[in-house]
């Protein structure tokens, strides 16, 4: 077992939370929210995606978004791609890193990304090799990484097959995500060991969704398992237009509550991160899966929790 102690949160939710709300924020609201996140302790955001605006009308404001966003030392805005078009206008826009997903099945490669997964990679390859170039930090997602919606169960001799191949565009992480929230913890375990195997230098980060309810079992053990980076989404907003029924992002509230209560150190404030997910709220305009601002951080602001019990 990894005993490490501490972990890198990438926050999510301007770009997987908001792009699957019916309401379109606008986009001084997405940088609020960008900033406010930066203010908590978060260094890592995935900010928006340079897709098609009409695929994704959410995410139709980037280089608006990208404008108007502070830059700060040590903070790093990714942009999510799909091909060199997205990578084109990431670049323009100046962000700190892409993220580039590669789906583990085809069917769902071809609906994400409108061809095979060997096509992706093969796009992956030249876009890395152009983000080194351009000093951005290049990284690559291995999507429907423990299940498809469309194919089922996906192999992990599948994925790291799949590692193998990206991996020769040297990523300076790779992410494996639970797009659609299958994945049990003992199935994310054995995966993050074999990529350890496969690949000891590369950082791994993990992308889960808690749509079976197992999004912080997963969590945890990727971190014992020795996982370097976890995405998380405040509020626990979030899921996949893509994909049927698959639900929010894990949230980051619960998410920190319980890493810091194991010891584990993320550098991020989880008073103010509750704050964030109460203004949240009352933006959407609908409850919120997070658990902590409806509990209660503990111990600190237990008043909220006892008079829920009378
Ligand atoms: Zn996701």
């Amino acid at each position: 077992m990894n005993t490490q102690t501490n972990i890198e949160l990438v926050e999510v939710s301007p770009r997987d939370g908001l792009q699957s709300e019916p309401q379109v924020l606008p986009t001084e609201q997405k940088a609020a929210l960008i900033s406010r996140a930066v203010d908590a302790g978060v260094r890592r955001l995935e900010v928006t995606s340079f897709v098609h605006p009409k695929r994704v009308p959410q995410m139709a404001d980037a280089e608006a978004l990208m404008a108007l966003l502070p830059r700060e030392p040590g903070v790093s805005y990714i942009g999510l791609i799909l091909n060199q078009r997205g990578f084109d206008r990431a670049v323009a826009a100046r962000v700190h890193e892409v993220n580039m997903p590669v789906v583990a099945s085809d069917t769902y490669n071809q609906r994400n990304q409108g061809v095979p997964t060997a096509q992706s990679i093969e796009d992956w390859s030249t876009i890395a090799e152009q983000a080194h170039a351009s000093g951005i930090r290049p990284g690559v997602t291995i999507s429907a990484a423990f299940g498809c919606p469309f194919e089922g169960i996906v192999e992990q001799d599948r994925v790291i097959e799949i590692a193998e191949q990206v991996a020769a565009a040297n990523p300076f992480e790779i992410s494996l995500a639970d797009s659609i929230g299958v994945a049990g913890p003992a199935e994310v375990t054995t995966l993050i060991q074999r990529m350890r195997a496969l690949l000891p230098d590369t950082p791994i980060r993990c992308h889960f969704h808690n749509t079976r309810n197992t999004g912080l079992a997963n969590a945890f053990a990727a971190v014992q398992a020795g996982a370097n980076a976890l995405d998380a989404s405040i509020g626990g907003i979030g899921g996949c237009p893509f994909a049927p029924a698959a639900t929010g992002n894990i949230p980051t509230d619960d998410l920190l509550y319980m890493l810091h209560r194991a010891g584990i150190a993320t550098g991020v404030d989880l008073d103010r991160i509750i704050a964030i997910s109460g203004w949240l709220q009352d933006i959407l305009k609908h409850d919120i899966p997070a658990m902590l601002p409806k509990a209660g951080n503990f111990p600190g602001t237990l008043s909220a929790a006892i008079s829920a019990c009378d």
